[in-house]
């Protein structure tokens, strides 16, 4: 396996290029698929184009409120229909080749997907995490990241490829499965494009897929209830409002471009100041609808009051909440989290400065789920690595 990296000349961050192609299943999902997709494959199995429009909310229903994992559920369509959708089409979701329960409840999926040109296949994983009025997805949206913000864990994963809308959709899916949550979701309430890889750096496909997750005919969870985090790729940050309408969310981790071009090289291509610009101008912003800016907390390099203050001070006018996450340890990683105190005294400034201010409680740990550690088995650990990870997080 190979993997291109791509130096952008002036701004001088290094990105990999993810792998595009990949070997496409004889007989595809509708997993995934658009109404004008479905409408075209029934068109392949002989409907009349008089009747798509009607048997693709049919069969629409049948997927998306209803789960149904094979043709054969689909009672309310014709038996000869069902036997031409089964010759050519599945309904299959990504395969699953582990579960992971954590002691908190927390859960987290393995999912295998085909690799590119017969080559191995590639994993990735999602997460639910189930709280006291809701239970939230934490859904991957490439395998690996181009990027390599250098306390992410992510995106220390070389080989990159864009996830299809049937592979996003189809782990909301597999929750649902597994969670016995069909039909109405009552487990799965809200969706966080939180897992592996940047969403903006695959718009389309993250694109497509939310906007069948949000479809009220559908699984039905509402915009309000579906945040996008983003490292900042700033001109995919107006298409998202436009096209995808769903709730932002900005990997900021630091108020500083100096800072920020070393934790997110990203930074390099657009600096702080031409993406909070682009948050200033995110669509439908109010007091019931903020940008939640995540900021990393680690010990010495970002966590001081000054920080705080200039977080806040950088912020001003923007309708927005904190959400200050304790640093995650993977093996390797050169940073500490922050101190719990010292945690506290930033949260507590940025709170009396008129910001909700939470502290991400790290769910998950041991079973590697939680923000920033996700990172396939393919890259599996060492004995070596395990043991020091095992010792990071007993001493949590
Ligand atoms: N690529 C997107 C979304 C995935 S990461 C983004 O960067 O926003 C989800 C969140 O976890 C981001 O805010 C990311 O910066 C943060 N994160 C990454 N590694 C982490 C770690 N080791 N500890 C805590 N948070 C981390
Ligand atoms: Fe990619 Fe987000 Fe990790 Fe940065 S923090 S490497 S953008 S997944």
């Amino acid at each position: 396996m190979t993997t291109i990296e791509t130096r952008a000349p002036a701004a001088g961050f290094v990105e990999k290029t993810p792998l595009e192609r990949y070997a496409a299943p004889e007989r595809p999902s509708l997993i995934g698929m658009s109404r004008a997709e479905l409408a075209d494959a029934l068109g392949a199995v002989g409907v009349p184009e008089a009747q798509r429009r009607m048997r693709v909310e049919q069969i629409w229903n049948w997927l998306y409120v209803r789960g149904a994992t094979g043709f054969a559920q689909m009672t309310s369509v014709s038996k000869d229909l069902r036997a031409a959708l089964d010759g050519k089409f599945t309904l299959a979701r990504p395969e699953v080749v582990a579960e992971q329960v954590s002691v908190d409840g927390t859960r987290k999926w393995l999912l295998r997907l085909p690799g590119e040109n017969q080559s191995r296949p590639h994993e990735v994983e999602c997460v639910y995490i189930p709280e006291t009025d809701r239970g939230t997805l934490c859904v991957s949206s490439q395998v690996g990241c181009t990027l390599n913000c250098s306390f992410c864990h992510t995106g220390t994963q070389r080989l990159v490829r864009n996830l299809t809308p049937g592979e996003i959709v189809g782990q909301v899916m597999i929750a649902r499965d597994r969670l016995g949550d069909w039909p109405g979701g009552r487990h799965v309430t809200n969706i966080v494009m939180m897992g592996m890889g940047e969403p903006l750096y695959n718009f389309e496909a993250v694109r497509d897929a939310l906007l069948i997750v949000a479809d009220s005919a559908g699984i039905a969870i509402s915009r309000r209830k579906i945040t996008l985090s983003t490292s900042g790729v700033v001109p995919n940050i107006a298409r998202a409002g436009a096209e995808i309408g769903v709730m932002l969310a900005v990997s900021l981790h630091a108020v500083r471009d100096e800072l920020r071009n070393e934790l997110v090289p990203l930074n390099r291509k657009y600096p702080i100041a031409e993406l909070l610009e682009a948050c200033r101008n995110y669509p439908g912003l109010s007091n019931a609808r903020r940008i939640t800016f995540e900021y990393v907390m680690l010990k010495g390099v970002n966590d001081s009051l000054a920080d705080a203050k200039a977080l806040v001070k950088l912020l001003k006018g923007i309708p927005a909440k904190i959400n200050l996450i304790p640093f995650n340890p993977w093996p390797g990683s050169s940073y500490e989290c922050a101190d719990w105190e010292q945690i506290e005294k930033f949260s507590e400034y940025v709170f009396n400065a008129g910001y909700s201010s939470p502290v991400r409680t790290p769910r998950g740990r041991d079973i590697l789920a939680a923000c920033g550690q996700l990172k396939s088995a393919t890259e599996k650990l060492s004995a070596r690595e395990r043991m020091a990870l095992r010792a990071m997080v007993m001493t949590d």
